[in-house]
């Protein structure tokens, strides 16, 4: 039994108009909409995971679309960047790809070694692709536009900013198993060797920075993966230990989650891998029908007719 954080299992952010979401993230970033369900406390707002071809922990970015939502802003207490891995040599693809899709981005640049190309999402939100220096063997979901040589291989990183990063670095290394892997001026980068890939966290102190807003365009929380619910329980009692609060286990349909708001002000949630995206649709269709759980059945119609169009 792994009984370990195996890193980032994935993240949850706010949009806006959920076609433009839809469209960015499929086609544009080429990433599969795994699963097309609604906000469980909001039933009349979508709620899409994209991800790899089953979804699998390590590569699953997830939004609530909200129209008319107004805009976040990046700043202290938020987690301000969301890095992928991509191959050697596909940056010269993504930069043109940005340019014919009118897609704000900042020249390629290189931190610890390794170049990336940040670039911001139809909402604003911040997002880097990284050419890890070692090499990302996880199979990617292509598409016609997106292929093998170029595609997103899943998260290599989060940034989460803080004006004192002591109390979040904490839980990393005491709760979580991380360690300070390297140190750039404020940047301190934190890695687990509990799994290859989507293994690192990045803090940056920045003491004056005003807290950040979270709203359209910013992550609304990250969640650490664990193997199964046992070891779910056991990190919440580790948290109660810290005196922190932690909610009860919660079925999330496709995992099991607990959410804690850690002390540099993240909201922190851990997610089992059980039982996947797999189990109300199969993997070939993954995607394809509006979801959603069982409490909602009974007014699918109202949903189905509430909800904006995708096509
Ligand atoms: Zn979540």
């Amino acid at each position: 039994m792994n009984d370990t954080i195996k890193g980032i299992h994935h993240i949850t952010a706010i949009a806006g108009n959920a076609k433009k979401n839809y469209d960015f993230y499929t086609r544009v970033l080429g990433l599969r909409l795994v699963k097309k369900t609604v906000n469980f406390d909001d039933p009349h707002t979508y709620h899409f995971y994209y991800g790899d071809k089953v979804g699998t922990p390590g590569t699953i970015l997830t939004f609530f679309p909200w129209e008319g939502i107004t805009p976040g802003r990046r700043g202290a207490r938020q987690v301000t960047e969301i890095g992928y891995s991509v191959p050697e040599n596909s940056l010269d693809f993504w930069l043109k790809r940005f340019e014919d899709n009118h897609v704000t981005y900042n020249k390629p640049s290189e931190k610890f070694g390794e170049q990336y190309l940040s670039f911001v999402d139809p909402d604003g939100l911040k997002i880097e692709l990284t050419v890890p220096e070692n090499p990302d063997n996880r199979a990617p979901w292509t598409t016609k536009e997106v292929g093998l040589a170029n595609a997103t291989r899943g998260f290599h990183h989060i940034t989460i900013t803080s004006n004192k990063i002591e109390a979040t670095a904490k839980i990393l290394t005491d709760v979580f198993g991380y360690k300070l892997l390297a140190q750039y001026v404020n940047r301190y980068r934190f890695i687990t060797n509990a799994v290859d890939q989507a293994a690192i966290v990045d803090l940056v102190e920045v003491p004056s920075e005003i807290a950040g807003h979270v709203a359209g365009g910013s992550v609304h929380h990250v969640a650490f993966r664990v193997e199964n619910e046992a070891i779910l329980m056991h990190y919440r009692d580790k948290i109660v230990n810290m005196g922190l609060t932690i909610t009860e286990k919660i079925d999330r349909n496709y995992f099991y989650s607990l959410y804690f708001r850690e002390p540099g002000g993240v909201l922190f949630e851990l997610a089992t891998e059980n039982p996947g995206f797999a189990t109300d649709e199969t993997v070939e269709q993954l995607g394809s029908g509006l979801k959603l759980p069982s409490q909602y059945e009974s007014i699918r119609g109202d949903i189905e007719q509430s909800l904006p169009k995708l096509n």
